[in-house]
């Protein structure tokens, strides 16, 4: 019999947990030649979150839950789930049912039928999204197809039922600043895409602050494309050939007109238009550098304070 491992990071999920494990039961239930496991990954809530696992690990035991020491974020939390995941086929899912387990019978079928590697879900509408928030993202999606050779569809959502080969090769990529959907798509493997309407989280509230989000793309960017640093230098090129041009200009007019001194206003917009492109590029020069010093330091992704599995890798 396979086994289906299930991972749910969870960051202060208390209202909806209980909704999400009776819809995972009921899912179960109705494959009986599958066996799973519930891998909850508490990334250091705050509320009630480790006690409701707890409870529910008590009465099933297809219950694990891995506590991490803190919040680590998503990226890492699904990355300590992948790690200690034993399945045959395994799979993350939002806790707030955004990513709906009825799907996952399908995506079973699927990858049993031994065409794909992995089935992965695509949302085709933002829908219930505020239109700032998808605006954004899909701008977000069209650079970085532009900009990167790994291939991140947009709407792609974490939702992905992959092989055990395929995790490997994810929990391989040992990277520090994680990016799962540039992880997924660098890998490759054959995926098969499932689309389906995007769902309204079924309570609480999202824990991505437009801000956080803004930041999430920039390092999706940053850890693949090296795009940016070529901005740098291209312009620090154009730039002086530019000035180059503006040189032999100016000293031509002098030599023909005699030009008296003037031009100091655009002067000044010259002098703060070139320091402002330097600290640009300087800036782009120093997030891939900040990059480099945390990978190098290579700390942990996580560590975890406190679980009921067995043979779990507590720090990685
Ligand atoms: N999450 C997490 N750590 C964090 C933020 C979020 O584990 O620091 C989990 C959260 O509990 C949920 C999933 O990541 O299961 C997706 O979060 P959310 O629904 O808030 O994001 P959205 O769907 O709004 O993008
Ligand atoms: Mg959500």
């Amino acid at each position: 019999m396979k086994t289906v491992s299930i991972i749910i990071p969870c960051y202060n999920e208390e209202p909806t947990l209980n909704i999400l494990y009776n819809a995972l039961v009921e899912m179960s239930d109705s494959l009986k030649n599958y066996k799973f496991e519930y891998l909850f990954v508490n990334d250091g809530s705050k509320d009630n979150t480790l006690n409701i696992l707890k409870e529910l690990a008590k009465k099933d035991d297809r219950v694990i839950y891995l506590s991490l020491s803190r919040n680590f974020g998503k990226e890492s939390a699904m990355y300590a789930g992948f790690c200690n995941a034993k399945g045959d086929y395994i799979t993350t899912m939002d806790a707030d049912m955004q990513d709906p387990p009825s799907l996952l019978p399908k995506m079973l079928e699927i990858i049993e039928s031994g065409k794909y590697d992995s089935v992965a879900t695509r949302r085709v509408s933002r829908k219930g999204e505020p239109p700032i928030r998808s605006f954004f993202a899909r701008l977000f999606y069209k650079i970085i197809n532009k900009i990167s050779d790994a291939d991140i569809v947009d709407g792609a959502r974490d939702y992905r039922l992959m092989k055990r080969e395929m995790v490997d090769a994810i929990i391989a990529m040992g990277e520090y600043n994680r990016f799962s959907k540039g992880i997924f798509g660098w890998i490759g493997f054959k995926t098969y895409w499932m689309q389906y309407e995007n769902i309204e989280r079924v309570a609480g509230e999202t824990k991505w602050s437009f801000w956080k989000l803004f930041k999430y793309s920039l390092d999706g960017i940053i850890n693949f494309s090296q795009a940016p640093l070529s901005v740098a230098s291209w312009s620090g090129i154009i730039l002086t050939l530019f000035s180059f041009i503006f040189i032999i200009f100016v000293i031509i007019r002098k030599i023909i007109f005699g030009d008296p001194v003037a031009g100091w206003p655009s002067l000044v917009c010259i002098i703060t238009f070139i320091g402002g492109i330097q600290l640009f590029c300087m800036g782009i020069i120093g997030q891939y550098l900040s990059k480099t010093y945390l990978e190098v330091k290579k700390r942990p992704h996580y560590i975890i304070g406190e679980t009921n599995g067995q043979d779990i890798k507590t720090i990685k």
